[in-house]
């Protein structure tokens, strides 16, 4: 099974919020739905938020949610009909007036607007499609002629075209759009226009005062849209858990030019740092209106696959367009054909360890991507509590999925954003085979796995603990052949042998047997004491009750049985966990 290891982030919109075209999208590769605080009010949010959990829950797939703050942005106001033309050199009046604006009126949101130009400065609206310059401003009213005109729909962004930077990081409706997405339990939160550090210090206080105790804090992205942002990357990140290339707003302000180098070495501090980085904004733009996307927007997708991001979004295309899913499946499908053609060489090379302070779990990591060319594993499989094993697996980027298996369900939305991660939900267990056992039978459901195939599994030892990863092995992915209550607590392996064998050749030795008895009946008593272990389809009581009066047993033993006791026949040699109470056929067992 081909699994796609970049992942898709999808803006949700007026097209995107019926359930219908949203269970469509999830099952056309969604992996993360972006609630953007810009626009919709809580209510309409939570709804959506509602709906994205329960059609995944029914479709039996993870999907994160990313709540978008909407940060300093200067934005327009609603507009008549939805949208208005603006005529070029037109003269116009901007305003605080809420009611919606026409051909010589625009609404606008932020009064801080009006503090932060003047007369002869121009500013863009909606991604600098349209232009204006400024003739006069009196208070909170301003006179503007528009330069570049176009469509003006409700909401749009504004960019100054001057160096004057934006006014406090952290708006008063971010803090309650913060609480709003505290309270939806978000798995991430996206944070726009991070000036520097101390705004995403700023975010992060608010929200550990805002979690109730005990939850687990929601990790939080940056997204790089000013210049002075894109020198103050270092110190961002340190603070940051992931990064947003934020290409629109980024591109009016350092100049478009910057872009695709700007990009390409975010993508490269992130993937050397461990954290995911998001590239986003007009991948497949066209696609808001047309069927196919046009050539430039494919390789614009394609390359920065190759860059090495973790997730590519999709903005208006999915919020706005003609047909969300079916632009999820064009990008998921030049995903897959990039990542099944161009190996994406390793940015943190799997074989040479270029960091004398690497920790024990990291090292496990960099060992386990390793491991998996060399003995030809077709997963990876990662029992894990908090989801950083995971986390730390994809760093190196494996070329096989990283199957996280966790009974943590904000774990698993959490990782939707992380490059080559699939989780599946798990239970607890008390011993490492179990919690193996159990990782192989969820990777064989799920279909990540094939009977068969190699896989390798890297764990903490200290079940549940996590930051404790110091275990790999290679097993075969193997369904048992039976499965039942163990009694004992060793793996063997011994001979196949069934009762009526032994009636009809005699008596064999049955120190290396294992005896396959789907009824236990008496004839069985004599062979089954002297044996390596019993498997059979009654219950440790019935076999008890056939026992002479006074005698017990101590037989390692899977008893109530379930399987194909035909096929026990062909079987030469079994392997019998009495610990997971399960039993494989070693010819379909390679490196158990
Ligand atoms: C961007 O500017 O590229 C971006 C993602 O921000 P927003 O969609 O919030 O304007």
């Amino acid at each position: 099974m081909s699994v796609r290891h970049t992942k898709i982030v999808c803006t949700l919109g007026p097209a995107s919020s019926g359930r219908a075209v949203l269970a469509d999208m999830i099952r056309s590769g969604m992996d993360v739905a972006r609630v953007n605080m810009s626009h919709g009010t809580h209510t309409s949010h939570a709804r959506t938020i509602r709906l994205v959990r329960s059609l995944a829950e029914q479709l039996g797939r993870t999907v994160g949610i990313m709540a978008d703050l909407q940060g300093p942005k200067l934005r327009t106001g609603v507009m008549q009909a939805g949208g208005v033309d603006l005529q070029e050199g037109a003269s116009i009046t901007l305003d605080l007036n809420p009611e919606p604006g026409t051909e010589s009126r625009i609404p606008i949101q932020a009064e801080e607007f009006f503090r932060m130009v003047v007369k002869s400065d121009r500013f863009v609206i909606d991604d600098g499609l349209l232009e204006l310059a400024i003739l006069d401003i009196a208070g909170t009213v301003m006179r503007a002629e528009v330069i570049h005109g176009g469509l003006l729909r409700d909401n749009k962004g504004i960019n100054l075209l001057n160096d004057r930077t934006a006014v406090s990081p952290l708006t008063d409706k971010d803090r309650v759009d913060l609480e709003f997405a505290v309270q939806q339990e978000a798995d991430w939160i996206a944070l726009s226009f991070v000036q520097g550090p101390e705004n995403v210090a700023e975010v992060k206080g608010l929200m550990y005062g805002l979690l109730p105790a005990g939850s687990m804090p929601i990790p939080v992205m940056s997204k790089i849209e000013k210049p002075g942002a894109v020198t103050a990357i270092d110190d961002i990140m340190a603070l940051s858990d992931g990064i947003m290339v934020a290409r629109g707003d980024l591109g009016i302000e350092t100049g478009p030019e910057r872009v695709p180098l700007i990009q390409k070495d975010l993508i490269r501090r992130c993937n050397l740092a461990g954290m995911p980085v998001v590239t986003a904004t007009q991948m497949l733009e066209s696609m808001m209106h047309n069927p196919r996307p046009s050539r430039a927007e494919a390789s614009d997708v394609a390359n920065a696959v190759i860059d090495g991001t973790d997730c590519i979004m999709l903005s208006g295309e999915t919020a706005m367009g003609r047909d969300p899913a079916h632009v999820i499946r064009t990008m998921a499908s030049i995903v897959t054909a990039v990542e099944n053609e161009f190996a994406t060489p390793p940015l943190r090379s799997a074989s040479d360890a270029d960091d004398p302070a690497e920790g024990i779990a990291d090292s496990v990591a960099r060992s386990t991507v390793h491991l998996v060319d060399a003995v030809g594993a077709s997963a990876i499989l990662t029992p894990t509590a908090s989801g950083g094993t995971a986390r730390n697996l994809s760093r190196f980027r494996p070329s096989v999925p990283i199957v996280a298996l966790t009974p943590n369900p904000r774990v698993r939305s959490m990782l939707t954003v992380h490059h080559g991660i699939q989780s599946l939900p798990a239970e607890d267990h008390d011993t490492s085979d179990e919690v193996i056992q159990d990782a192989i039978d969820r990777a064989l459901d799920s279909g990540l796995v094939e009977e068969g195939d190699r896989v390798v599994i890297t764990a903490g030892t200290v079940i549940g603990q996590s930051g404790m990863t110091n275990m790999i092995t290679v097993r075969s992915a193997s369904r048992p052949l039976f499965k039942g209550v163990g009694q004992g607590s060793k793996r063997v392996m011994g001979s196949c042998v069934q009762l009526a064998e032994i009636l009809h050749n005699g008596i064999i030795d049955p120190q290396d047997c294992i005896l396959v008895a789907p009824k236990f009946t008496p004839e069985c008593i004599e062979f089954a004491s002297h044996s390596l272990g019993l498997i059979t389809g009654c219950s440790a009581e019935t076999v008890a009750a056939m026992l002479p009066e006074g005698c017990t047993h101590d037989w390692l033993a899977i008893y109530g049985a379930v399987g194909d006791f035909s096929r026990a026949a062909e079987c030469r040699t079994l392997i019998m966990d009495t610990i997971t109470g399960r039993v494989f056929d070693l010819a379909q067992v390679r490196n158990i």
